[in-house]
């Protein structure tokens, strides 16, 4: 096809779930309205697409998206089971810094569960539905944009030496954003603050081991079948049976060094011992698990501060390079696959068009700041809550130096049910009727 033949051409930074959801939602919208088509070049900066990662859990708000656009049948076809309405079980949490055997304190039921769906698998499936003529750039790592040029263009340098161009660049480069770095330099003084991510104060501790291995040794041990949450002062674990694997991530937080300067390594393998010595006075039941990972993967979590705007002219921040946020809601993921749904809706419309498309892509900052930087807090505040040190529920401190009671915890455990309540409430499809509405209003202030 000439380029004359697309409508425009949307160059993606980054090749995650951010930025492959976008180019998959773009092909199924774009057929499905019979509509002009649009150009896709995605740039990923590594030699492929990833092929690691572990589980990733996806709610009842972005699995509608997926839903909609016909992904159920390929998901239960790689053999993941799809949440149904109804109640179901999330994980026990349960309180484990002791040295002799914890107590759970909190069933958390949910209105609808979590599709867990094996991270590498959901990219390949992504990857299956991008159209035929979109191009995969890999080993191509963006070093900065500028909009010097004519018109709307924008020109992308690559750290090689490379360039491109095209009218429309996402930047879904996630938390280390080279996209975000630009747009925020661009901006000028003032803006320099949201350049870098910082650093939340936590350190994940990620690892897996076959659930037989445990099976065997203890054969009734509580994390074979139920995903649990083991909290405690400022550390909590969660492990997590995902097929024949327990996965495992233990979390360690010092809250004196949220948002100062990390001169660590950000993603680096870590001896089982280290992490052993990290939880010696924890229950004895959690010892098992953490000692069952052979290695672990230590990851220095940062988050992107709220951002101001997520727009400039004809560039726009999704994903983790807009909002990267602390796991303890498993919805940064899912964030992503919102704005892809927003955003590759808004591209596709009959309306949008290369001369409007600063407006257009207000809309989607419109609908998806407020909300992506909820879901952070809210995460955040989680992960203050399983590690005992929410305001609310201010264990073994100062002003609290006994250990919490039974019905503390509980109170606790509701606040933490309440703060889920979210993930299935409202529905995608009354975004899309904001958007749809606000892009009336472009068409006709243009008619
Ligand atoms: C421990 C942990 C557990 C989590 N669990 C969950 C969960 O259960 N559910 C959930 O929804 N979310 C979860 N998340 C969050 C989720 O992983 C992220 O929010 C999600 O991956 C963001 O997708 P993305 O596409 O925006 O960014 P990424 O997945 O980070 O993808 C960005 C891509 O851009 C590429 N890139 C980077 N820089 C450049 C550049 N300069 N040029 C070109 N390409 C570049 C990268 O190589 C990468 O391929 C978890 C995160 C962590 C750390």
């Amino acid at each position: 096809m000439s380029e004359r033949e697309y409508k425009f051409r949307v160059a993606i930074a980054g090749c995650g779930i951010g930025g492959l959801a976008l180019a998959a939602f773009i092909n199924s919208f774009t057929q499905e309205r019979h509509g002009d088509r649009i150009a896709i070049d995605i740039y990923e900066a590594k030699p492929e697409v990833s092929t690691i990662g572990a589980g990733v859990a996806i709610w009842k708000r972005s699995w509608r998206v997926l839903q909609d656009l016909g992904f159920e049948e390929e998901i239960v076809k790689r053999g993941f089971k799809v949440p149904k309405d109804g109640e179901s079980r999330g994980p026990i949490f349960r309180k484990s810094d002791q040295p002799t055997e914890g107590f759970d304190f909190h069933d958390h039921m949910m209105p609808y569960g979590p599709l867990g769906l094996h991270r590498p698998t959901f990219l390949d499936i992504l990857r299956s539905k991008l159209p035929a003529d979109c191009n995969i750039h890999t080993s191509k790592r963006l070093e900065k944009y500028t909009t010097s040029g004519k018109g709307s263009e924008v020109h992308l340098v690559f750290t090689d030496g490379s360039v491109a161009t095209a009218d429309i660049l996402v930047g879904a480069d996630g938390i280390h954003s080279a996209t975000r770095a630009s747009l925020f330099a661009l901006m000028g003084e003032g803006y320099q603050q949201y350049i870098q991510p910082t650093f939340s104060g936590t350190i994940a501790y990620r690892g897996s081991f076959p659930k037989a291995k445990l099976a065997e040794a203890f054969p009734n041990h509580r994390a074979l079948e139920h995903p649990k949450l083991w909290c405690g002062k400022n550390m909590h674990v969660v492990s997590h049976p995902l097929g024949p694997s327990i996965g495992m991530i233990c979390y360690c937080s010092e809250p004196d060094v949220e948002g100062k300067p990390f001169y660590g390594t950000l993603i680096t393998d870590v001896a089982t011992e280290d992490v052993v010595k990290r939880f010696a006075n924890w229950e004895p039941d959690l010892r098992p698990l953490i000692e069952g990972v052979e290695t672990y993967n230590a990851w220095a979590i940062h988050v992107v501060n709220p951002l101001p705007c997520y727009v400039s002219g004809s560039v726009v921040l999704i994903g983790d390079a807009a909002h990267a946020m602390t796991p303890h809601q498993g919805v940064g993921g899912g964030q992503a696959i919102e704005d892809a749904h927003i955003l590759a809706r808004l591209l596709s419309h009959p309306v949008t068009r290369k001369e409007n498309i600063t407006g257009v892509l207000k809309i989607f900052e419109d609908l998806r700041l407020a909300p992506t930087q909820g879901a952070a807090e809210r995460s955040r505040t989680n992960g203050m809550m399983y590690e005992f040190n929410h305001p609310d529920f201010l264990f073994n401190d100062p002003c609290h130096p006994d250990e919490p009671s039974r019905e503390e915890l509980e109170a606790l455990g509701d606040a933490v049910g309440l703060s889920f309540g979210w993930l299935a409430d409202g529905n995608v499809e009354e975004d899309w009727a904001e958007a749809e509405a606000k892009l009336k209003n472009i068409a006709e202030s243009e008619a």
